[in-house]
């Protein structure tokens, strides 16, 4: 009997939807937020709860399969489409976010997406460590560290989570905790989704009800300049500001606003906790070169969540990271000699997140990873077309790695990895041998295929 003519046992036990390539929409169900993945699960269950989770690993184990889970899908490049034996899981039907307001604290679903959290906090005046996309999903970002707009004053997400609920490779469900499952508890804290499934995420909430934000615009021929100019203004920013530098060839759709499509720009964002006065005073360095828009507004926080301008629905990408120890006028010549205004580049654009302040100090009892080194993280990102565009794409990432190789710290942030890469890069080596120990033992048969394996591949 072949697995598939088994699933009447799978079916008859998980509430939600189990979908095999029989059926007609089995191209929606095997479909990653990033459609440049082609999935080709052995089948797909959109796991309705918790009982659907557990179900779903037993059968996996029972039928020698493996499971890959899945919240949104923003991080499936790394992992790949090639599922050989594989389930792939899928959490984007448990949604659910729960406030306590007295405590600080959310409670999301395996599936909940940062806009689902953002609205969910606003109406009590408080924040999520989120990121700079309402879609990505929370749990997924949350294990792989999760860097956004407060990240300098607070740190990375996963250093804030206070509880999880997980169902283990065994199929048993957990209470992670410090004090109910320690080891579990630590490694699930920024090292990724080798040891459990989890089915609810609790995290810490900040107060705050407004932001001061914006981007400052240029056309991209003055990107050398501009860029120089917030590499000075961003060493001397205190933590509670957190800024990006980036270029970027806006594409001409109608959904870019006209002003803005089809041309290529030079852009500083940031967000800041001093109100408009403080910092307009440490960004008029910047404000001096004259700006051709300028977005800064004070608001609700939420519009924090709008501020990078991330695509509002799945597309095909292709993207790389790079950690960076710094980006002196050197690292700068040679990222617009690979990615400026007249390089021959097929990337939509390249950003410097600015690292720093409470993401270079390990907190106190923080979890596998503890902070980041280096002063930028790099991501590039292009859109695939066509075979013939990821092929340029995959090459000229590569390229501008190779380029920007003599400021690296030699590290790697998965989040912002997009292709294999040896765990020890991401963690040390340290790090890296208790984080196998742990999923060697919670994990002994290989059930959990994550996105990034933290064992060998
Ligand atoms: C447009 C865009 C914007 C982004 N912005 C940011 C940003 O601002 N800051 C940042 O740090 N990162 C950012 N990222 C990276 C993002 O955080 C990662 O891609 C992350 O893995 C996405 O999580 P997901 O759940 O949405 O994706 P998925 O692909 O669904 O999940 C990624 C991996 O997480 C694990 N996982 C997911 N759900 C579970 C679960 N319930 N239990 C166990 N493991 C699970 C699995 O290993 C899975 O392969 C961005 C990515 C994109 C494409």
């Amino acid at each position: 009997m072949s697995v598939i003519d088994r699933l009447a046992d799978l079916r008859a036990h998980v509430r939600g939807a189990v979908t095999t390539p029989d059926d007609p929409d089995w191209e929606d169900a095997r479909q990653a937020w990033n459609l440049a993945v082609d999935q080709h699960p052995v089948f797909v269950v959109e796991a309705a709860d918790a009982d659907d989770i557990a179900a779903t690993v037993r059968f996996a184990a029972e039928n020698e399969l493996r499971v890959a889970v899945q919240g949104t899908g923003h991080g499936a490049a790394a992992r790949g489409g090639e599922l050989a034996e594989t389930i792939l899981l899928r959490t984007s039907s448990m949604r659910g976010v729960t406030v306590d307001p007295e405590r600080r604290t959310a409670r999301v679903q395996a599936g909940a997406q940062w806009g689902d959290v953002v609205r969910a906090t606003a109406e009590h005046g408080l924040v999520a460590l989120h990121g700079s996309s309402h879609d990505v999903g929370v749990v997924g970002y949350t294990l792989g560290g999760g860097i956004g707009w407060l990240a300098r004053k607070h740190g990375l997400a996963s250093s804030h989570v206070t509880a999880m609920d997980v169902i283990v490779p065994s199929g048993q469900r957990v209470e992670v905790t410090d004090s109910s499952c320690p080891q579990l508890f630590w490694a699930m804290r920024g090292g990724g989704g080798s040891f459990g499934i989890v089915v609810e995420m609790e995290f810490s909430l900040f107060e705050l009800r407004e932001i001061h934000a914006g981007a400052l615009l240029w056309p991209a021929e003055r990107a050398g300049e501009v860029l120089r100019r917030w590499r000075d203004v961003a060493e001397r920013l205190p933590d509670e500001v957190t800024s990006v530098g980036r270029l970027v060839h806006f594409p001409p759709f109608p959904t870019v606003p006209e002003p803005l499509r089809d041309r290529k720009m030079v852009l500083v964002e940031a967000a800041s906790l001093l109100g408009e006065e403080e910092t307009s005073a440490l960004l008029r360095p910047l404000r001096e070169l004259g700006p051709e828009m300028d977005t800064f507004a004070t608001g609700p926080v939420e519009m924090l969540i709008e501020l990078h301008g991330d695509p509002p629905q799945p597309v095909p990408g292709m993207g790389g990271g790079a950690m960076l120890a710094e980006l002196p006028d050197a690292a700068i010549d040679a990222v617009l000699e690979l990615c400026g205004p007249d390089a021959d580049s097929p990337l939509l654009g390249i950003e410097f997140r600015q690292l720093g302040g409470a993401l270079g100090r390990a907190p106190e009892g923080a979890g596998a990873l503890s902070s980041l080194q280096g002063r930028f993280a790099a991501y590039m990102v292009g859109m695939v077309t066509g075979p013939e565009a990821a092929a340029a794409i995959e090459r000229h990432i590569a390229t501008t790695q190779d380029g920007l190789a003599p400021w690296s710290t030699g590290g790697a942030y998965l989040n912002f990895t997009e292709s294999p890469v040896d765990a020890g890069q991401a963690f040390g080596t340290t790090t890296v041998r208790r984080l196998r120990d742990i999923a060697a033992a919670i994990d002994p048969d290989r059930v959990l295929v994550p996105n990034h394996q933290v064992r060998a591949y």
